[in-house]
């Protein structure tokens, strides 16, 4: 048995500012859309479901951008959080590879979510926000919202992909102890809920779904502003106080990743971790390889098309170009409920255009037996999500006992899954069904597509 080892920071070393990797990158991503006029969106365009500050930090290009103290002082409940070396899992790949971890699942709600929700509640309050809406896919976001509301003064009313409200009704009561309310989405009280369900009466659900019921109620009224879990700039943004102290351990560590890697749902917690790397890399030309890890059920990164799409299945939002697979792609029903959305970050997709990351897919009983394996050595359930980017450092410290080489290999654990052993108890249980992506579905999909000329 081999000692653990853990990188702890003091919390006079959390981070001050987030990074930016709009400020290194040697092209611009492709402006956001008007879907009605085919033009660059501007402020007023995004101000009935953001407030200034956020919409600001959207379009910046500064490489830094200061971090409030309230919002520190928030983080300081759970951050700086431990980056771990995995020596047992190590031990047990026989493997020469060095394996990091940064553990996200410290914070109140279990995940990295609750970084950008301080945030984003933080800057709502600022501007005389009273109510927040958003949607929830496996609840971890409308958990940490809620959580980060109530340390605002701010209400929070969230959609909550109906497949993931039946399957964790654990999620649900979380999000009410804080004092959220929490709707099954597609719902009755939107038109876009109820255009669902006139079509399709048993829907299960999709994030793009519940994005559009959540942005419809805050678009029409006036104390009420939208808040996003992943996906845009400022979420990303907010997440690299995570790669920002990875940095500061691993030099600790007296060491340096080769491998960064991450699961991919909208790409916020795979971008806090790799941005402040591959800004670095951009900057003095170190080599590195980022992998982003999607479920083979919803591959946007590795099937999806690169085009100008709708962020959202009732088509309220602006066009931004990412991968996708059609705004309509409804997923099918697997247990990763924070992976299950039909796109990419717009700025997770152009740097996998611009070639500076890879992607992967993997089945969900794969992913799965790569969680437990995990476990079984570092005592730390990881949430499904997560396990996505387990089984990728595994595969990548197999490979490197296969050639002879020792590499560092760093990950996020971006969440635990206490909230999750129901799909551990089925996936013992052999009932975890490797969803295949219908080719016909995405290609019905795809078709759909908005037409913009770029
Ligand atoms: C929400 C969530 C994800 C997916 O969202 P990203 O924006 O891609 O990070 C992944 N893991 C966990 C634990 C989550 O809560």
């Amino acid at each position: 048995m081999s000692e653990t080892v853990k990188y702890v920071l003091d919390e006079s070393r959390l981070p001050e500012v987030w990074y930016n990797l709009a400020a290194d990158l040697p092209e611009p991503a492709p402006p956001v859309l008007h879907p009605g006029t085919g033009q660059p969106v501007g402020p007023d365009d995004l101000a009935p479901l953001f407030p200034m500050a956020i919409i600001g930090q959207e379009v910046s290009t500064e490489r830094h951008i200061a971090i409030p103290e309230e919002v520190r002082d928030v983080y300081r409940q759970w951050r700086p959080t431990p980056l771990f070396r995995a020596r047992r899992l190590e031990q047990a790949l026989e493997t020469p590879a060095r394996i990091y971890y940064k553990y996200e699942g410290v914070s109140p709600t279990g995940s990295h979510k609750p970084n950008t929700a301080v945030a984003q509640a933080y800057y709502n309050k600022q501007e005389g926000v009273s109510r927040l809406t958003t949607e929830t896919g496996a609840g971890q976001w409308g958990s940490s919202l809620a959580f980060a509301g109530r340390v605002f003064g701010i209400e929070v009313e969230v959609y909550m992909v109906r497949v993931s409200y039946e399957q964790k009704p654990y999620r649900r009561a979380l999000m009410e102890t804080f004092g959220a309310r929490c709707v099954p989405s597609p719902s009755e009280e939107t038109n876009a809920g109820r255009t669902i369900l006139a079509e399709h009466p048993d829907s299960t659900g999709s994030l793009g779904i519940a994005i559009s019921e959540a942005v419809e109620m805050a678009a029409t009224r006036e104390d009420t502003k939208y808040s996003l879990g992943s996906v845009l700039n400022h979420v990303l943004m907010h997440q690299t106080v995570i790669g920002e102290e990875t940095q500061e351990q691993l030099e600790l560590a007296d060491d340096y990743p080769d491998v960064v890697i991450g699961c991919t749902g909208g790409g916020s917690n795979f971008s806090g971790l790799s941005f402040p790397f591959i800004g670095q890399a951009l900057r003095d030309g170190k080599k590195l390889r980022v992998i982003a890890v999607e479920p083979a059920a919803c591959p946007s990164l590795t099937k999806g098309l690169y085009a100008y799409d709708f962020g959202d299945t009732g088509h309220l939002t602006p066009l931004v170009r990412m991968h996708t697979l059609g705004s309509a792609f409804v997923p099918p029903p697997f247990h990763s409920g924070g992976l299950r959305y039909h796109g990419m970050a717009p700025m997770v997709s152009h740097v996998k255009e611009l070639g500076l990351i890879e992607a992967r897919a993997y089945t969900q009983t794969e992913v799965f037996a790569a969680g437990v394996e995990f476990a079984r050595v570092e005592g730390i359930v990881p949430a499904p999500e997560a396990n996505h980017a387990v089984k990728a450092a595994i595969d990548e410290a197999v490979r490197c006992r296969e050639e002879g080489v020792s590499q560092a290999i760093l990950f996020n654990l971006c969440g635990h899954g206490h909230f999750d052993m129901q799909a551990y108890t089925d996936y013992f249980a052999g009932k975890l069904e490797d969803h295949e992506y219908s080719e016909d579905e995405v290609a019905m999909a795809l078709a759909g597509l908005p037409s913009v000329a770029v």
